[in-house]
């Protein structure tokens, strides 16, 4: 008889959604965590990250406010005290996360948890739980290299949330969404910021448009980006740290901060004796129900390392409850699934950018427009909003949307839902405008940019 019907590895953001919609079916679970109830999101990603994106933008509310008659006084930062309030608003969230997990009769064990075999599962202390079923939901971890001189002085996010003090200087490698993320907090709060980034340009992987766009407006407020380069070693000098780039450039910095990728994990957590295999890139391959190679063993979120976010986690844990629980086999769809980076401007995104609708589609209308936000008029602010719609151009329908502005989370998530309906150009076109706003554009751009049709032959 096992002791429970399901063993969580990991309380993070799938991990404690499927132990609690499972137990709500009327599962045994038991849910271990080796570090903090809440996982990455809540203690050490987003959810600290966006406090922090907050933080950083009040300096241009102080600033802008100046056009708009207000006269503010010098304002002044204090890093420790947004640390401080920023660690008693996790410390609350954790709580809460405990709490729910317990009033959903799920035990909670603080404990690092290994498999030992297919259907049983070792604590920290010794103690072996036998399980029915196994979920892995152990998530990532920052993967920052060691291979150069200076390692020791480079920290990860996970650091980055705990400094004693702002650095004056700080020196970001990286180029995906949490490097121009943090490039853009330290900006804001008053850092001087080197990103570096090996690529052709930031953010691998989104649209070129808003990639490029991005760029500029990060230049724009002072952050000094360096692309085809990558920091070669590190050494501890009077001023500082110098750090070494390829084509013999250094810089002087006070923090150097990797944020080079994550890797799934999957250390020491008992994969091999349980027979669970990897897919490609090193994450756990599952099926379409999030299951292994092994049939009583799931695995969802940041380990399997196909789209690693925080909603993505939820939905495959609450399907994995769900199906295996509940009596209702559920696939999550992973298409068409809008993200947002807050970066400062902040950018929105779903579906293909331009070049990938080029590659799968055989025509290809393209609208885009660039403006000032009103906003920016009176504070006399230099930026520019951007926004692109992707068309099929045989159905007509609208297959990605691309934001770099204020607030552009928050339109893309809407977006999302015309996107998922399937809705066409002419459906955008027949929306009303809500004026005077930057979302209007998107059921106002009239003109295509630009119309590629792919020729037979190609
Ligand atoms: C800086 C940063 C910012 C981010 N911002 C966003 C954002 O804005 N939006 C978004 O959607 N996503 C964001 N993410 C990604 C998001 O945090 C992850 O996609 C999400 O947390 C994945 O959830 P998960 O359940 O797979 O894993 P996690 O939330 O990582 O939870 C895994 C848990 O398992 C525990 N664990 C690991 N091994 C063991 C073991 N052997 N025994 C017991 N416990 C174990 C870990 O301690 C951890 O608590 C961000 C991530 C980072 C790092």
């Amino acid at each position: 008889m096992p002791d429970v019907d399901l063993f969580v590895i990991g309380a993070g953001s799938g991990g404690v959604r499927a132990a609690r919609i499972g137990a709500g079916h009327g599962a045994s679970v038991m849910i271990a965590e080796e570090y903090r109830v809440g996982g990455t999101c809540a203690i050490r990603g987003c959810v600290p990250k966006k406090l922090l994106v907050y933080a950083a933008r009040f300096a241009d509310e102080f600033e802008d406010a100046k056009g708009y008659g207000w006269t503010v006084p010098e304002p002044v930062f204090d890093w420790p005290t947004l640390i401080a309030n920023k660690d008693r608003e996790i410390a609350r969230l954790e709580l809460a996360y405990t709490t729910a997990l317990e009033r959903a009769k799920v035990a909670v064990v603080k404990s690092r948890a290994v498999i030992v075999d297919p259907h049983s599962v070792r604590l920290a202390d010794g103690q072996t739980v036998r399980a029915k079923h196994i979920l892995i939901a152990t998530g990532a971890a920052p993967s920052i290299g060691k291979e150069i001189e200076g390692h020791s002085h480079v920290i990860s996010s996970n650091e980055a949330f705990h400094l004693e003090e702002l650095p004056k200087r700080i020196l970001i490698q990286g180029g995906g969404y949490i490097a121009v993320e943090f490039a853009s907090i330290f900006n804001g709060l008053g850092s001087e910021v080197t990103l570096v980034y090996r690529g052709d340009n930031i953010l691998r992987g989104f649209d070129d448009d808003l990639r490029a766009h991005l760029r500029t407006e990060m230049e724009k407020r002072g952050i000094k980006v360096i692309t085809r380069r990558i920091v070669e070693g590190i050494e501890k000098v009077d001023r500082g740290l110098c750090v070494e780039l390829s084509g013999h450039d250094e810089v002087i910095v006070d923090r150097i901060m990797f944020a080079t990728g994550r890797r799934p994990n999957i250390n020491g957590l008992g994969l091999e004796a349980a027979g669970v295999q990897l897919g490609r890139t090193g994450g756990i391959e599952v099926d379409d129900y999030s299951r292994t190679s092994v049939p009583n063993i799931y695995a969802i979120g940041d380990v399997t390392d196909r789209i690693n976010l925080t909603p993505v986690a939820i939905r495959d844990g609450h399907a994995f409850a769900d199906t295996v629980f509940g009596n209702r086999p559920t696939k999550v769809d992973h298409k068409n699934v809008p993200t947002a980076v807050f970066s400062e401007p902040e950018c929105g995104a779903i579906g293909l950018t331009e070049a990938e609708a080029c590659r799968k589609l055989p025509k290809v209308d393209i609208y885009k427009t660039w403006f000032r936000p009103l906003k920016a008029t009176l504070a006399g602010r230099d930026t520019r909003t951007f926004m692109k719609l992707v068309v099929d151009g045989t159905s007509d329908r609208v297959v990605g949307c691309h934001i770099v502005g204020p607030d552009a989370g928050e339109m893309i998530q809407l977006v999302g839902i015309a996107v998922k309906m399937q809705a066409t150009k002419a459906d955008f076109d027949a929306v009303m405008a809500v004026h005077p706003t930057a979302a209007e554009e998107l059921v106002t751009m009239r003109e295509k940019a630009v119309s590629h049709v792919r020729q037979a032959a190609e």
